[in-house]
């Protein structure tokens, strides 16, 4: 597995280890073997392609690692068996946030990862290749056109997202793919109660109840993490257009 001297010199592996503690997540010499692969890809593409603004490697474990993971015990709680996998689907994942992160320690969960811009899909694919994730799939194509194809539209135990568009949106986008009693894991930071505001019309038209909001109070950045319950079928005509989702919304 790559290996990275920045990494090693700022003793990161030990960061992640004892921060991902703190946060009841407990990292094998495996996965933080993938972390440290991870991390090292990520910069040396970066150099190719824009895929990240954090180059640094405490800043990579503490703003995209450790917050990544921070929704993995929802992945946990939903389990009801050792054996069972979930599905869980990363709506505009970029260079990979939160879904890789969040396969790294839940190995058991059938990842899909999309994304609009198809370099960042190649990028991907070499990730998933170099760190030997199984069952990922990296998808091509836009959020609000995928969730009325019959593979996609509601297959998902879970959908997540981070950093993609305001709650109104990112629920419109990400509605279609979760399954009736599924979940939504929306990554958001200190604006989310007033995105909550302007996504009360969209959560009930959604038929998306938001069920909590997660404080990760152990890492550094203001980070919260809303959870919702999608409690009955989307209608067809969601996700609507682009436009209609940009300049009308729910
Ligand atoms: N989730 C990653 C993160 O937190 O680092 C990436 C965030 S980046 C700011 C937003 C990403 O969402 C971009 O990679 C962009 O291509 C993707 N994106 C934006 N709108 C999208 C859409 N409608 N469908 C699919 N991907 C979309």
């Amino acid at each position: 597995m790559k290996e990275w001297t920045e990494w090693k010199e700022k003793d990161c592996t030990r960061l992640l280890r004892e921060s991902a503690e703190e946060m009841d997540v407990s990292l094998s010499e495996k996965q933080l073997a993938q972390f440290e692969a991870y991390a090292a890809l990520l910069v040396e593409w970066n150099e190719k392609m824009n895929l990240t603004t954090i180059t640094d490697p405490v800043e990579i474990v503490q703003k995209h690692f450790l917050d990544s993971i921070s929704g993995a015990s929802f992945l946990e709680d939903m389990r009801d068996e050792e054996e069972e996998t979930l599905s869980l689907i990363d709506v505009g994942t970029g260079a990979g946030f939160p879904g890789i992160p969040l396969k790294i320690v839940c190995p058991w969960i059938e990842l899909t990862l999309l994304d609009a811009l198809q370099k960042r899909i190649g990028f991907l694919e070499e990730v998933v290749k170099e760190l030997e994730l199984e069952e990922v799939t990296c998808v091509h194509g836009r959020a609000e056109d995928l969730a009325h194809e019959e593979a996609f539209r509601e297959q998902y135990d879970i959908a997540c997202s981070r950093a993609v568009a305001t709650l109104p949106a990112l629920l419109e986008y990400c509605a279609g793919y979760v399954r009736v009693g599924g979940l939504f894991l929306a990554y958001k930071g200190p604006s989310l109660m007033e995105e909550l505001t302007q996504a009360q019309g969209a959560m009930k038209k959604l038929h998306m109840e938001m069920i909590m909001i997660h404080q990760e109070i152990s890492l550094e950045n203001e980070h919260l993490l809303a959870v919702f319950e999608k409690t009955a079928e989307t209608s067809l005509q969601y996700p609507r257009k682009q436009s209609k989702i940009k300049n009308d919304p729910l």
